[in-house]
């Protein structure tokens, strides 16, 4: 039974989807005027990874995941480049679409974003408004937050010390401090569009309320998000699509933590932050992806290169002995002699290990999405497997652990093939080169067998003696 923890209740809940037909997921996404950081990379990383382990469950999920292309940030970049924001934001949404397959995300059902979606933007004003929830002031729209009553019930925030708090700063045109906008007038120099209170842009909380009305409909099993997106984002969606729509809007709210660097967040506005792309080329984009899974999605993470050169041994340790053992099955193929099909007692053992492995895998999943947990069922798997292939020759066994061992990284997505290859030798030319020095050995000709095995490490292929044959790995 799956239990996630729900900042809406701070509880772990049993997780039970509106409907049977389909879970509806809804992620934030990121504001494209940047390359994303590798602070970004964790909701997209956790959640991918959460939604397929719903998959693995049987469940059908319906994944929409925005991209904010109109705010400040954009506009800067824009006029301090000279270019229409619709050029940075092409560029940065194809390139954010390009880590995430780096990344071993599956694309979502939809991928909406703010500037095509401006006609149900400004309805959902329009019903606001009517509804008395908002109000329209200078080509300005705001929220009234004290219209809607269980405003802060996510972040568990008391509107009136907010409102204390936020005093000192107050604008007077709108009618409390903690109203936020819904519409925002045009100023000279950026896009705008025609809104019944004139030119203008919409705020940015309105946007995910809007898009996840369109996409979702008015109730969704699950909002997610990075932590700083509780309060005020969330908290603000909240109010909106619950005062438009009359109905609680998602039933689970997941919140992974921070990214850190030296115990602060990572962020493009404090300026430490590393861009997925250079972090992805220089240790491996599946590597960032096993790191971030290989901590549970709540629990802060700390960066550092020397964490990264840590995760790329220990993932690894986890190709060896998938190419290992697919070696070995390999083998077993062309040799009938050596399949057995009776188990010894070692062997009967064995496949009850397995069997408890499976028990803890879920188990840890279903613990809120425990994947740290998980990962290290997959260690205690790869152990095993090392030690049995060395002697061990029993096919129903070995097609047992590929079977478990294959279905485990696949729930976490961890295994995938990456595009940055390090030798550019085909695998047909590797094992003409493989042939030649096995004949020149055959010969006694050991220095050309030498020089081959050096020809190949300098191409960045490694190649293992072995009593099946002659096995390569790409390094
Ligand atoms: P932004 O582009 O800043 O709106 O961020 C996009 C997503 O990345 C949001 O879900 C943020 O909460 C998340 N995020 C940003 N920085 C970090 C970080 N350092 N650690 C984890 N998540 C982050
Ligand atoms: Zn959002």
């Amino acid at each position: 039974m799956l239990k996630v923890y729900n900042t809406l209740t701070k509880k772990k809940e049993e997780f039970i989807p509106l409907s049977t037909d389909e879970v509806k997921m809804y992620v934030c996404g990121p504001t494209v005027y940047n390359l994303i950081h590798i602070g970004n990379a964790r909701p997209i990383v956790v959640f991918d990874a959460f939604r397929r382990y719903l998959i693995d469950q049987g469940y059908k999920v319906n994944f929409v995941q925005n991209f904010t292309d109109v705010d400040d940030k954009i506009i800067k970049k824009a006029n301090e480049q000279g270019k229409d924001t619709s050029e940075i934001v092409d560029f940065y949404i194809k390139e954010t679409l390009q880590d995430m397959e780096n990344l071993n995300v599956l694309p979502a059902t939809a991928n909406p974003r703010v500037t095509n979606e401006m006609d149900e933007i400004i309805a959902m004003i329009e019903q606001l408004i009517e509804k008395g929830y908002a109000y329209a002031v200078c080509g300005s729209v705001f929220f009234s937050t004290d219209k809607f009553k269980d405003y802060g019930k996510l972040s568990k925030k008391v509107l009136e010390e907010l409102e204390a708090g936020a005093r000192i700063e107050i604008d007077n045109i709108k009618a409390h401090p903690m109203d936020f906008v819904l519409w925002k007038p045009k100023k000279d120099g950026e896009p705008y569009w025609i809104s019944p209170w004139g030119k203008g842009r919409p705020g940015w909380h309105i946007e995910c309320s809007a898009m996840s009305k369109k996409y979702l409909g008015d109730q969704i099993d699950i909002h997610a998000g990075g932590e700083d997106l509780i309060f005020p984002h969330h908290e603000n969606e909240i109010a909106q699509s619950e005062a438009v729509n009359g109905k609680h809007y998602s039933k689970y709210w997941l919140h992974n933590s921070f990214l850190n660097i030296d115990n602060k967040k990572m962020s493009k506005s404090l300026g430490n932050f590393m861009l997925l792309r250079d972090v992805g080329e220089e240790f491996g984009y599946d590597t960032v992806r096993f790191f971030m899974l290989a901590a549970h999605y709540r629990s802060p993470l700390n960066f550092s290169d020397k964490l990264m050169e840590s995760a790329k041994a220990s993932l690894l340790r986890i190709k060896n002995c998938s190419e290992d053992l697919n070696f070995v099955l390999d083998h077993l193929k062309n040799e009938s002699k050596n399949i057995s099909t009776e188990f010894t007692q070692d062997e009967e053992n064995l496949l009850t290990q397995i069997d408890s492995y499976n028990t803890r895998f879920y188990t840890a999943l279903d613990d809120d999405f425990n994947s740290a947990d998980a990962i290290s069922i997959i260690f205690e798997l790869v152990k095993t497997i090392n030690s049995y292939i060395k002697t061990g020759k029993n096919k129903t066994l070995l097609l047992t652990f590929k079977e478990t061992f294959d279905h485990f990284n696949d729930v976490l997505g961890l295994l995938y093939e990456t595009e940055i290859k390090a030798s550019s030798l085909t695998d047909e030319e590797i094992l003409n080169y493989i042939a030649k020095r096995s004949a020149a050995k055959k010969n006694k000709d050991f220095a050309t067998a030498d020089q081959i095995r050096t020809f190949l490490e300098q191409n960045n292929i490694q190649i293992k003696d072995t009593r099946e044959g002659v096995q390569f790995k790409r390094v």
